[in-house]
């Protein structure tokens, strides 16, 4: 590749790495910053020019190379490389439980047991009463059963790791009977059919995508049957002609056959959202009341805690879950285990839940609630707001997410901006380069933000961005 001289004299005025460092190590700025971070952040920024000068050298004039203009750049370079990859990040999205942006958020009782569990020992597996080892499943087995009305329960790492675990210990090698329409991928790749491979036991589909009748189920029922498995397809809804077994039904062939019966709950709720005002989904305690042997389901989707797999159902095979070895590779961490408590023990009084479990209160939020953030929200940004930004107010829906309540539309309200000169794509990036980010949607060339996921202390953040926002030169 030839170069032309005004290349070789660019060249030639790049610093070297050295003599960045020496001016660095005049400037405060850098005084607190690790010493391996500066010396990658010189050689970043020297590179970068370096690839300017050869490949796009139009782009790049002398005054660019100067020291003062290199160190400016590598005080960004170390700023981007000090700030931790995973940070809080502003919902704007309007989907509650958005796996994506962490699914669920904790309130500030279950941070302070974590806190408290934490920075201190605890009696993790250390039974107090007896003074000899306990079992770390117990801080929340009594409390799982309580809830649900199981006769015993287990919490592992994930739900997908729960569904592994149960189709592992109950149908190795064996036959698992699953309606076709329930075959269902979730996000990250998780799907039933090869969930099901990976843990030894075989697929047998029966019906068809949008209606298998217990006959269906009846039939295929032979020597090498293990289980009958019912998945929730939390995350889609088939409409329309559909039909299937009812659970006490299922339940009433699985005893009749003596084969067990598993449901995969997905989302999993202990609370019946139809109470709210919201589409009832099934609750945990009604698979429960129905006779399914094993349940399992998600503990930072509807129930808004943290991440966590639950299986409930009958002692004698959770008794043998907890001694199969996947058991040990898929156990909760302390931290989970104190958040899980305590999220668990503020369903004893359902008012309280609703009230403090930020999952629930945000999905039922009154639409008038939203609506009063939105103008304060609002409010703040038209204020010193210049000509050429205009900010608007529109009524929308938000979405629970998660892979839960497909069909549920949640009347909220959007705060949408536009900017003379700025795309709705240059907004959107700009608002996601905020520190902290701001996470919203496009539609019809306006960045919306949907307040039912804002909190009501996020609005100054929020105002900030904005302000960062519009003193940058338009793109
Ligand atoms: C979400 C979901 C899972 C996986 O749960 P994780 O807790 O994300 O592992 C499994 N099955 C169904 C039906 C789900 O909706």
């Amino acid at each position: 590749m030839g170069i032309n001289t005004h290349q070789q004299n660019l060249l030639r005025q790049l610093p070297g790495v050295d003599r960045v460092l020496e001016a660095a190590a005049q400037d405060q700025d850098f005084n607190d910053q690790p010493k391996s971070v500066l010396v990658d952040s010189c050689r970043e920024v020297i590179e970068g020019l370096r690839k300017v000068i050869l490949y796009d050298h139009a782009k790049i004039t002398a005054p660019d190379l100067e020291m003062a203009a290199v160190i400016r750049s590598v005080k960004a370079a170390v700023i981007r490389r000090m700030t931790p990859n995973l940070r809080r990040t502003i919902n704007a999205t309007g989907i509650v439980v958005h796996t994506n942006l962490g699914r669920s958020l904790l309130g500030d009782a279950v941070v302070d047991n974590i806190r408290s569990v934490a920075a201190r020992y605890s009696n993790l597996e250390f039974d107090l009463a007896k003074g000899v080892r306990g079992s770390r499943y117990s801080a929340v087995e009594g409390l799982l059963c309580e809830l649900t009305g199981a006769e015993a329960a287990l919490a592992v790492n994930n739900n997908a790791g729960a569904v592994l675990l149960c189709l592992d210990t109950v149908a190795r090698g064996r036959e698992v009977i699953v309606s076709r329409g329930e075959l269902i991928e979730i996000g990250g790749s998780f799907r039933i059919p090869d969930v099901m491979t990976k843990s030894g036991a075989c697929l047998h589909e029966v019906g068809t995508t949008n209606r298998t009748h217990l006959k269906d189920y009846e039939g295929a029922i032979g020597d090498h049957t293990g289980l009958l498995l019912k998945v929730h397809t939390s995350n889609y809804a088939i409409v329309g002609f559909t039909a299937g077994p009812t659970l006490p039904e299922l339940v009433e062939l699985g005893r009749r056959c003596n084969l067990p019966v598993m449901e995969d709950l997905g989302s999993g709720t202990l609370i019946d959202f139809a109470r709210y005002g919201l589409v009832a989904e099934p609750t945990v305690q009604d698979s429960v009341k129905a006779g399914v042997d094993l349940i399992t389901f998600s503990g930072d989707k509807l129930l808004g805690g943290p991440q966590a797999g639950l299986i409930v159902g009958r002692r004698e095979l959770i008794e043998k879950i907890k001694v199969n070895p996947l058991t040990r590779a898929l156990r909760l961490d302390k931290l989970t285990l104190a958040a899980l408590e305590s999220t668990l023990r503020l369903y004893r009084d359902e008012k309280a839940a609703v009230a403090t479990i930020p999952t629930l209160r945000l999905l039922t939020t009154p639409r008038e609630v939203i609506a009063g953030r939105a103008d304060r929200l609002a409010a703040r940004l038209k204020d010193g707001a210049p000509a050429e930004a205009e900010v608007v107010s529109l009524q929308r829906s938000s979405k629970a997410g998660g892979g839960s309540l497909p069909l549920l539309e949640l009347p909220s309200v959007c705060i949408g901006i536009r900017v003379a000169g700025l795309s709705a794509n240059a907004i959107e990036k700009r608002m996601r380069a905020n520190s902290p980010p701001v996470i919203g949607r496009i539609e019809d060339d306006l960045f919306l933000m949907d307040l039912r996921t804002i909190q009501d202390d996020e609005i100054d953040l929020i105002k900030s961005a904005f302000e960062n926002l519009l003193t940058r030169a338009p793109q």
